[in-house]
């Protein structure tokens, strides 16, 4: 079977149109035609293949989400091909800077196994083993299946049975997220962000009001600890890190808590290899050092009204005696957790020598308060992650870092809009439909989500698999799902595979046949978007915000379109034509700012939309900040809006806290919890004890230690296993990009073309494994193989492998045999389907024992 055969359900089925085809050959290097006839964007091939820096082109402004930095970019343009990328320099946020990821998105744009054409699957059987059998169709025969479906739908008042899944998105998605799905009538809109980081947020609320990721102020400060993160690599911010880096070690100390030596622990000043799921134990010992020597940071904490310090070790202090400024109920968490956290205690809890955890202590005290403590995935996404991620935030705290120059920062301020409200556009079947229970069982007992305060207000992603599994609380008849690949990214996605095949009706609107893909009836390519669309999206970094645009600045490859803005008005039309005008009687509110004209097509819809929504931006009359623009045009060619600098210090006293101040004692907590227990008649502490927390009584309410709570016996499978990212992931869709294959060991202890599991040679030796040999990974929920690396870089007891590879769809790089034999294996098939339940957020960290075996080569 050669390559065509192995790839055929998507790839070569998809019999291209003339115009198609010419791109194909354009993007993908063919070469039929010669001389004089070939088409443009063949000659831009041909110029750009001599020397692409001095071929005549210009630099359009993009942006780049290889990862949720949302860096804003130029990409350089030659007739309509994109052949490099840098840096937006207009962008404050980040500058000229490029991670080397950036790059990777030309071979995505140009990969010659995007999906070109819309496709319907012939072959009614679904499951791994079954190839889909896809076939080309129209766009408008896609179109008027999906409006079928859906008005099927409403018509046996069954708009509930529809479900929208989310994955990486623009700030256009509430066009299709938000407004189409409730005006259809279904409350299930599920976005990807707890399978993400969400738990990752949980710390910063629950102390300081903010639901969101900080910033942490690089240039100023003198003392960086980070947690399970890895700046360098990947989220966050990863271009600016790596090009400040240089000059934050020049000026600070920087020490990586992390079972892994990560990019950024091989640069650090100190790495702690610690026990996955220790963290809390050693945030808590850090605070413990901080009060008991009195390196808190007066000016935001307070002091003790008589200036004597009473933090001695195992001994209870009065709250009458300390005096808080900005924060809240130091002395109830000293004496409830902190007071018997000592050194040894510490050193025990986390298996870390006790000398270094108190350099690292005193010094994050000493450079108080210009000291960051970073707070990752790692602690935070965890089975009982919430109160890890709020300890190790905590310490900003401590240090009086919050708000404050060197230390932690919310968003800047931007004056973005909203779309218009739809509430006119529902009708009486949409209001029923509304009502219904989620898909993904947010709000139930065992499933608080208390996202911003609110029980049941935070997604469950992975959920819905067992929601759609077991029709629970009903049946899902039709889905669309885009940017998303829960079959793969999703833990356990094996559960993802049944779920996809019992849907009756899915549409994927992808760029990649994807796992996910293989289970829709409806495949429709999407546009690239660095390249192909309008959009835009705004992200905090470096003291200032930006809002930057997604445009279209190559000729558009295949026949994609751009699923928040194209689709959803073409099926709005298709919609109207059969009788349900609603959704595109809203669509047409999105007028022209400039103009005032309604779109009467989806390419005017998507740029007037995005007009509509930034134009507080770069409408003069509507000025209210940052940047300045003479008008859209002028915004449209610089790509970006810089919000003004960080206003330091303004939170302090005016936290979004039910104290208004930074909780150690988190009453926003306390509020929260109560209301969901008594949404369901219970206490706290049972809804605790439900959420696999230890927490009772008091406890519950303050940054606190708990032990991990980890998925198999410690006998059978002997090792800890360590999940973590590629610099070169752009948000798990490298892996048919060969440069991700061919620069892979880019990232320290990985190899170039392999997938391999990082073990400590002293285990290596224990269990007779050499470098290079093939192994397994076999957990309580599944079994990879993959390369043994014997490697110095990972704590004994642990097993480190990088996410991304694993496919067995995807592209013909990317998997094995396309459809059948996977490159390497998915971590995800090892983690257990675990969930930090008071976010909602997907386990991925400290969760998982596995052990390993030789595979015996026949
Ligand atoms: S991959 Fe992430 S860090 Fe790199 S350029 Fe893109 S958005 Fe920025």
């Amino acid at each position: 079977m050669d390559i065509g055969d192995k790839t055929s359900g998507f790839l070569n089925r998809a019999r291209l149109s003339r115009r198609g085809f010419m791109k194909a050959s354009a993007a993908t290097g063919a070469t039929l035609m010669i001389g004089g006839a070939l088409k443009p964007s063949l000659k831009a091939l041909a110029q750009a293949s001599k020397d692409p820096a001095k071929a005549a082109g210009e630099w359009l402004p993009g942006t780049c989400q290889g990862c949720t930095s949302w860096c804003a970019k130029q990409v350089y343009v030659v007739n309509g091909r994109a052949v490099k990328i840098r840096g937006n320099p207009h962008s404050k946020v980040n500058g000229k800077a490029s991670c080397p990821r950036a790059h990777l998105a030309l071979q995505q744009v140009y990969d010659p196994d995007r999906i070109k054409t819309p496709m319907k699957r012939t072959n009614p059987k679904k499951g791994r083993g079954e190839d889909p059998r896809f076939v080309p169709i129209s766009w408008d025969e896609a179109l008027d299946t999906i409006a079928d479906k859906i008005l099927e739908l409403r018509k046996n008042h069954e708009s509930h049975k529809y479900l929208l899944m989310r994955g990486r998105y623009s700030y256009m998605r509430d066009i299709l997220y938000d407004r189409m799905t409730k005006i259809i009538g279904s409350p299930n809109s599920i976005s990807h962000s707890a399978i993400c980081a969400e738990a990752e947020k949980f710390g910063p609320y629950y102390t300081e009001g903010l639901w969101d990721y900080r910033q942490y102020d690089v240039e100023k400060t003198r003392y960086i600890l980070i947690w399970g993160a890895d700046p360098l690599s990947a989220n966050r911010q990863v271009s600016y890190f790596i090009s400040a880096w240089g000059d934050v070690l020049d000026r600070a100390q920087v020490v990586v808590v992390e079972p892994r030596l990560t990019a950024t622990a091989a640069k650090a000043d100190e790495w702690l290899p610690i026990e996955p799921g220790r963290d809390g134990a050693l945030a808590a010992g850090i605070a413990h050092i901080l009060l008991t020597r009195g390196l808190w940071n007066k000016e935001f904490v307070g002091d003790f009204k008589d200036g004597k310090n009473r933090f001695v070790p195992m001994q209870e202090v009065s709250e009458d005696d300390f005096e808080e400024k900005h924060t809240y109920g130091l002395v109830k968490w000293w004496n409830l957790e902190l007071k018997d956290k000592t050194l040894e205690w510490t050193g025990a809890q986390t298996g870390l020598p006790i000398e270094q955890i108190r350099k690292v202590a005193v010094g994050f005290g000493e450079a108080a308060p210009r000291a960051i403590s970073w707070v990752g995935g790692g602690p935070s996404m965890q089975v009982r992650g919430a109160y890890a991620g709020m300890i190790c935030h905590a310490l900003n705290g401590l240090v009086g870092a919050v708000d404050n120059e060197g230390g932690t920062l919310a968003a800047n301020k931007e004056y973005t809009g909203k779309f218009p409200e739809p509430d006119e556009f529902f009708d009486d079947i949409s209001k029923e439909g509304k009502k219904y229970g989620k898909i993904d069982h947010r709000g139930r007992k065992e499933f608080p989500c208390i996202t911003s305060g609110k029980p049941g207000s935070s997604v469950v992603t992975n959920r819905v698999a067992e929601g759609i599994l077991n029709q629970d609380p009903y049946e899902i008849k039709v889905a669309i799902a885009y940017m998303n690949n829960f079959a793969f990214s999703c833990t356990q996605p094996e559960r993802w595979e049944r779920a996809l095949s019992k849907i009756p009706f899915l549409v994927h609107i992808t760029t990649n046949a994807s796992e996910f893909s293989w289970f829709s009836d409806i495949l429709l390519p999407n546009a690239h978007h660095l390249f192909e669309k309008w959009g835009y999206v705004k992200v905090a970094n470096h003291g200032y915000r930006h809002v930057t645009l997604l445009q279209p600045v190559i000729k558009p490859m295949w026949e994609s379109k751009s699923d928040e803005t194209e689709f959803p008005w073409l099926l709005a039309e298709k919609l109207a034509k059969k009788g349900f005008t609603n959704i595109l009687d809203h669509y047409r509110q999105y007028k022209d700012p400039e103009t005032g004209k309604e779109p009467t097509n989806e390419k005017e819809f998507s740029l007037y939309a995005l007009k509509y929504a930034t134009q507080n931006l770069w409408d003069p009359a509507k000025y209210q900040g940052g940047d300045k623009f003479e008008g859209w045009e002028h915004f449209r060619k610089i790509g970006v809006w810089n919000s003004a600098p960080y206003p330091y210090r303004k939170r302090w006293g005016e936290m979004k806290t039910k104290t208004k101040k930074f909780e150690f004692y988190s009453e926003t907590l306390k509020e929260a919890l109560e209301a969901h227990a008594a949404k369901h008649k219970t206490t706290v502490d049972d809804i605790l004890e439900t959420c696999q927390y230890l927490a009772r009584g008091e406890q519950a309410f303050i940054p606190h230690y708990e032990p991990p709570f980890v998925n198999g016996n410690e006998k059978e499978f002997p090792f800890l296993f360590v999940d973590h990212k590629s610099r070169l992931n752009r948000e798990g869709r490298s892996a048919n990009c060969t440069w991700y294959h061919e620069f892979k060991d880019v990232d320290p202890g990985d190899v170039r073309w392999d997938d391999v599991a990082k073990i400590n040679p002293l285990d290596g030796a224990k269990l007779g494994i050499r470098n290079g040999e093939r192994i397994r990974l076999i957990s309580p929920t599944g079994m990879i193989e993959c390369t043994a690396k014997l490697w110095e870089g990972v704590r004994p007891g642990t097993v480190a492998k990088c996410y991304g590879q694993g496919h067995w769809v995807y592209g013909r790089v990317a998997a094995k045999e396309f459809g059948k034999l996977p490159r390497g294996g998915n971590n995800n098939d090892l983690i257990p389907a675990f969930y930090e339940r008071l976010s909602g957020s997907t386990v991925r960290h400290a969760g998982t024992r596995v052990k390993i075996e030789k595979v015996q080569e026949v």
